[in-house]
């Protein structure tokens, strides 16, 4: 049997891609709730949010965070615009006529005869790179300084997805670009997102801060750094021993088991800094402590990603196993020259939502699912125009509205009315309409009434009010 001829089956049906998630109606109020906190929280400190593209050139992301993080050499969704494999292989004609509902495509070996010219995009792996592009961009250096900006969205990173890791991916961040370096300004942006974590209820939250130095004394510290792990070369792993020469300060950031006791007795960076990180670091500290924020300083912080200088921070929170950081930030006072705009101070910060709302959904703080308010039990063509009218009058009023489309019986619709968990059955019959006297049930204890069209609507706004 030929496979055209198949039996006839139901077509396959599709699932989303790995480590990519539905976010269904019951955990989207979770989300909203926290993503309202964030709106609110940050406008009180004066952010303003922006909303930037999910995909870049690829070559603004590789400045930025660096061509030998795993991020840029690894990690990223990289695409060329125009689409060009499909076109480049239809060109070459190594396949005919595309079949674009094949699942998968093998390309045999062959060689490019022809130029392709193509731009190369990835879709963002994180938003400070393009938050500092649009303020290039716009010029925002002409508005007073410091801009305060805050983003919230979608990110991509072709991780190995487990708990708290996916490849598409939630985060909350914000960013203070232009203006001074003053110790102040990093302690507020800590104390910002501290309010927020405060504000949503989040438990177990620690800070841990760390000064990476900057130019003057970074330099020196890797160069001792590097001396000091070729000594203990042998006790390391394979990826720390390649980082003594590619990255020596990627190796503090080690979580293998075995290489713990070595990076311990590693020299540390607070004791190489020099006088005027020292004076910022301290500084850092008393604003924090000014402001009732409690921190333990980890000395091998070093954050992943290149540009960060100065302060740096992690905070983590409970019920998230060994991805339980819920955010990182620091300073990046070189970033923007480095991409090709004024030199600009810069500090920011990035949250990881999804590990946020495990941690809220850990502690059972996820808010109740907002059930229906009211379901119309309506029988009969006259009590349906009545019924309309209800649900458009109840829905400007606010409240969550039920309108059956077809006719039901009395006991279905209550039936029906329970399973939405409704607080309350409106109940339209003829009686009903011709009277203009309309039953309202409550569906807790069973209980009902009858009320005029205005009173009902005054009676419901009152047990709002009540319940709220
Ligand atoms: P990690 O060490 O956990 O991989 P990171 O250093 O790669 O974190 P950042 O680039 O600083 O993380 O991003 C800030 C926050 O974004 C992290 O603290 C984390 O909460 C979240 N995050 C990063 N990658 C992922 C991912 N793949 N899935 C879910 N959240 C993530
Ligand atoms: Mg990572």
């Amino acid at each position: 049997m030929s496979e055209g001829a198949a039996k006839k089956e139901r077509p396959r049906s599709f699932q989303a891609i790995r480590g990519v998630r539905d976010l269904l109606p019951d955990q989207t109020s979770l989300w909203n709730f926290v993503e309202r906190i964030a709106h609110e929280t940050f406008a009180t400190f004066g952010f303003g949010e922006i909303r930037l593209p999910l995909f870049e050139r690829t070559d603004l992301f590789a400045r930025s965070i660096g061509e030998d993080t795993d991020v840029v050499s690894k990690e990223m969704y990289t695409f060329l615009d125009p689409p060009a494999w499909l076109e480049i292989l239809e060109k070459l004609g190594t396949v005919k006529d595309v079949d674009r509902t094949a699942t998968t495509f093998t390309i045999k070996n062959h060689l490019p005869n022809e130029n392709f010219i193509a731009e190369v995009l990835s879709l963002r792996p994180e938003a400070t790179a393009s938050a500092c592009r649009a303020y290039i961009e716009h010029n925002m250096q002409q508005l007073p300084q410091p801009v305060k900006l805050y983003y919230m969205g979608p990110m991509f990173r072709r991780e190995r997805p487990q708990k708290g890791r996916y490849r598409q991916f939630y985060q909350i961040g914000a960013e203070v670009l232009g203006g001074s370096d003053a110790p102040a300004i990093d302690a507020e942006v800590i104390e910002m997102v501290m309010t927020f974590f405060d504000r949503l209820g989040l438990e177990g939250v620690q800070l841990h801060i760390n000064s990476i130095g900057d130019k003057n004394c970074r330099p020196k510290y890797v160069e001792l750094l590097r001396e000091e792990l070729q000594k203990v070369k042998d006790k390391l792993g394979p990826d720390s021993r390649r980082r003594i020469d590619t990255n020596p300060l990627r190796v503090l950031d080690s979580k293998l088991e075995s290489e713990q006791e070595t990076i311990e007795k590693l020299p540390r960076i607070t004791q190489h800094l020099c006088d005027s990180c020292r004076d910022n670091y301290d500084e850092v500290k008393r604003q924090l402590a000014i402001r009732g924020i409690n921190y333990s300083q980890n000395f091998r912080l070093v954050r992943g990603l290149d540009y960060y200088m100065r302060t740096t921070f992690e905070i983590t929170a409970k019920g998230l196993g060994s991805q339980n950081a819920v955010c990182g930030g620091g300073r990046y006072d070189g970033l923007l020259e480095l991409l090709g705009g004024p030199p600009t101070k810069g500090i920011g910060f990035a949250i990881g939502e999804d590990r946020l709302i495990l941690s809220l959904q850990e502690s059972g703080k996820a808010p109740a699912q907002q059930g229906r308010d009211v379901y119309i039990a309506w029988m009969g063509e006259r009590a349906q125009a009545t019924a309309i009218r209800a649900a458009k009058d109840l829905r400007k009023a606010g409240f969550s509205v039920e309108l059956p489309p077809v006719e039901q019986k009395f006991g279905k619709a209550l039936g029906q009315a329970d399973k939405l968990g409704a607080k309350y059955a409106l109940i339209l019959g003829d009686n009903e309409v011709s009277e203009g006297l309309w039953t309202l049930k409550m569906l807790a204890d069973g209980s009902q009434a009858k009320f005029t069209e205005p009173d009902l609507l005054e009676h419901l706004r009152k047990q709002k009010a009540l319940s709220s």
